[in-house]
Order: C-alpha cells, then sequence, then structure tokens
C-alpha cells in the first residue's frame, strides 16, 4: 500500500532556513491525539540543526522547540538493525528513538509515568534492554520504573491505551502524545553531558550522578516540606542554595522537584510550596 504524504512547511528555528518536509497523512487522520510532536533531524531542513515541531491535526505548525545537542544524521536503518545484537548503550538508543525520544523515555521513566511504543518485530530481548537500560540510568528510591510497553498495530484510529495518560512515540519516532506540559531541559542537559564522554560505562555513570543530585535535592526539599505548613519558593531556594552549596538553583529546577514529589511522593508535600510572585499578582 502506498503511504499518501502531506508537505509541511518549517523554519529552522535556529538559523531560520527553510524547507519541507514530508509527514504520513495518517498522522492527520488519527483524532484521539490530538497534536504531536515531530522530531526533524539535522539534514532535514537545515544541515546542522534538529529541533521538534509542533503539528496539530490540521497540519499546521503551533510551536517549535530547539534540542541544543549537535549530532550527526541517524544511521540508515540497515545499521540501526545491527545494533539490536549487542549490548545497548545509549547512543544506540539515541539511534532508535531520535534524542527527544530518549529524552522523553527518560523523563517517562524517572518521573514514573507509562510510556508506549508502536514498532513491529521487536524481540522480547530487545523490549528487556530497552526497559533494563533506562531503568538502569533513572534508578531511585522512590518509585519502581514502570515497564515500557510496545504496540505492534500501526493503525492509529485502532489503537486503546490501557492507560491514557501516557508517552506514545510511533514507529517513525514521532511523539503522538506526552502527560506532561514541561520541556524536557533537564534530560536534554543529562544527555549532553554524557555524550561528551566516549566510553558508555562511564556516560552512564556520569547520568546517575546527575540523576543522585537531583534526588538529594528532592530528598532535602522533602525534609524542609514536612516540618512546615507551607513556603516560599523562594525561601525554599535560599535555604537549599546554602545548606547544600549549590550557588544557583532555578525556578525551572525547583518545579522539576516539585513535579517530582507530587507525583512520586506526596501531593500534599508538593502543594506545600507557594509561589510568591503569583501570591503578590493576585494580591493586586
Ligand atoms: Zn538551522
Amino acid at each position: 500500500m502506498e503511504i499518501t504524504k502531506r508537505k509541511i512547511d518549517l523554519t529552522c528555528p535556529v538559523c531560520q532556513a527553510k524547507s519541507t518536509i514530508e509527514i504520513p497523512e495518517k498522522i492527520f487522520a488519527q483524532k484521539q491525539f490530538g497534536s504531536i510532536k515531530i522530531q526533524v533531524p539535522p539534514g532535514a531542513v537545515c544541515p546542522d540543526h534538529q529541533f521538534i515541531v509542533f503539528l496539530d491535526t490540521k497540519g499546521l505548525v503551533r510551536g517549535y522547540e530547539k534540542i541544543d545537542i549537535l549530532m550527526g544524521a541517524p544511521t540508515e536503518k540497515g545499521e540501526r538493525e545491527k545494533i539490536f545484537k549487542g549490548k545497548l548503550n545509549l547512543n544506540q538508543l539515541i539511534n532508535i528513538f531520535g534524542l527527544y525520544g530518549v529524552f522523553s523515555l527518560v523523563h517517562s521513566k524517572f518521573f514514573g509515568y507509562h510510556a508506549y511504543i508502536i514498532r513491529e518485530n521487536i524481540s522480547e530481548e530487545f523490549k528487556n534492554q530497552i526497559n533494563n537500560f533506562l531503568n538502569r540510568i533513572t534508578q531511585n528510591q522512590y518509585n519502581t520504573a514502570k515497564n515500557i510497553e510496545f504496540i505492534a498495530e500501526t493503525d492509529y484510529n485502532q489503537i486503546t491505551l490501557k492507560n491514557t495518560n501516557a508517552l506514545l512515540i510511533d514507529a517513525h519516532n514521532n511523539i503522538m502524545q506526552t502527560p506532561w506540559e514541561e520541556k524536557l531541559s533537564f534530560e536534554e542537559l543529562l544527555v549532553k553531558k554524557a555524550l561528551e564522554i566516549f566510553n558508555p560505562e562511564e556516560q552512564i555513570v556520569l547520568i546517575q550522578q546527575d540523576i543522585n543530585n537531583f534526588l538529594k535535592e528532592v530528598n532535602y526539599t522533602v525534609k524542609i516540606l514536612e516540618d512546615v505548613k507551607e513556603i516560599y519558593d523562594t525561601d525554599l531556594i535560599d535555604s537549599m542554595q546554602h545548606d547544600l552549596k549549590i550557588s544557583k538553583i532555578g525556578k525551572t529546577r525547583l518545579n522539576l522537584i516539585r513535579n517530582f514529589i507530587m507525583r512520586n511522593i506526596s501531593e500534599d508535600l508538593g502543594n506545600k510550596i507557594q509561589n510568591k510572585v503569583q501570591e503578590f499578582l493576585s494580591s493586586l
């Protein structure tokens, strides 16, 4: 069966180069997932940059998100299949799912979301390798990572997810649905730092270190929250910077810590963090 495609005009969000890419029409025919994120690899619109484009079901561009990591074009499909044999590492995972696919998978594992990947003819061994690799790098004492499930159905209108509040990546690495709103800048930084190292085992150690640093901040925040009725985000940041000797904690980082606490530890604790600016604005 011939796949009909639709031409979409894109502008690189980094260098403003313009080009047209082709997207399978069936993405727009589905209604249940709404807007989708397409991973645009380097070479597709301009030679150097890769990014995410948000498309609605009419095919209109709703926004772009840059990915600040330099990487060559993805490996050809034949090469990609050889990967399934050896021991899985970070670079291979990126080759298989794209950078943004990997950020999304790491995010879903670490924050305890369900995740589904549409893919045909995948061996049990390979499924286990993917899950084990991601479990290993996101391991923590607060949640048990949920198993990524694989769906062989390629007709989007026939897909029913057991958990609808989940990540869904299709066979072409388009992100059909994410259960979160936030940008994946934490995961982007994890991967970026790890890719500066060549040794796959050292890459894992580095990611685990960053995850553990984040967990230390989570731990600290939980202890503070247990002892107060409520606390301003700015006060929390001040004491965290002082006690943990961290030079700068931004609001984005604190929001991520709060999200983690609310999803994996306690919603009540997370709700104790008050936004100072918002309170000030609403009192005007
Ligand atoms: Zn560009």
